[in-house]
């Protein structure tokens, strides 16, 4: 399928939905359009992991009482998890406005089309996963759509979120180590001398060691 300019398929994607009558119920229009559009353009493209994403996010902002998840002070209160690193999850960080670097997009890579959004504040977390069969419906929610794309596209906006996502109450003990704010874990590797910030050594042989001489490294050294 030929890539057309975002504006274009922007466009496109907004006329198909005016043209089969997309009654979005659960969110305000305007905000949903406004925030897939941006994610849209902070992602690079828009894609149907973009609806999903931003879709996700609103619910779970909603679930756990974030209005304004990206603002202070609610960015503060907010630890997402996210179960996969694809498309939906950029759309899920534009939204919330959780940040790897901020400590509060954590990624647990289980391969999963799903996240957990927790509030810090009021201990409310529920995990929601994108439902396998939601794909086998594309085509009935968008049957005069050419092709699988853009079907995507418009059916995941018009789908009731029950048939989109399955949503779980669910309890997440953030460990202490690994919130927001300044470092207060610091240990040294008896092996290198790096230093180890957040909890992340590892005791083998009764020494403190950085994962690297641990041998649990994702790299090999080259000579
Ligand atoms: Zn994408
Ligand atoms: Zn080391």
């Amino acid at each position: 399928m030929a890539i057309l300019p975002f504006d274009q398929l922007v466009q496109r994607i907004f006329f198909n939905l005016a043209y089969v009558n997309i009654n979005i119920t659960e969110a305000c229009l305007e905000d949903f359009e406004t925030l897939l559009k941006g994610s849209a353009e902070a992602h690079g493209h828009l894609c149907p992991g973009q609806v999903i994403g931003v879709r996700m996010a609103m619910l779970g902002c909603e679930l756990i009482g974030l209005e304004e998840p990206a603002q202070l002070p609610q960015i503060k209160s907010l630890i997402v998890y996210v179960e996969i690193d694809r498309c939906a999850t950029d759309a899920i960080a534009f939204v919330t406005g959780a940040r790897l670097g901020r400590r509060s997009l954590k990624f647990v890579n289980n391969g999963i089309m799903a996240a957990t959004f927790v509030n810090l504040d009021n201990g409310k977390a529920f995990r929601i996963r994108a439902r396998d069969t939601s794909r086998e419906q594309v085509s009935s929610y968008a049957p005069d759509l050419p092709d699988k794309h853009e079907q995507q596209l418009a059916a995941y906006q018009k789908m009731p979120r029950h048939v989109l996502f399955e949503v779980q109450a669910v309890a997440v003990d953030v460990p202490y180590s690994d919130l927001p704010g300044p470092t207060r874990f610091k240990s040294k590797c008896e092996s290198c001398g790096v230093i180890i910030r957040d909890k992340r050594e590892l005791y083998k042989n009764d020494q403190v060691l950085c994962r690297i001489c641990a041998g649990d490294s994702y790299f090999k050294g080259r000579s």
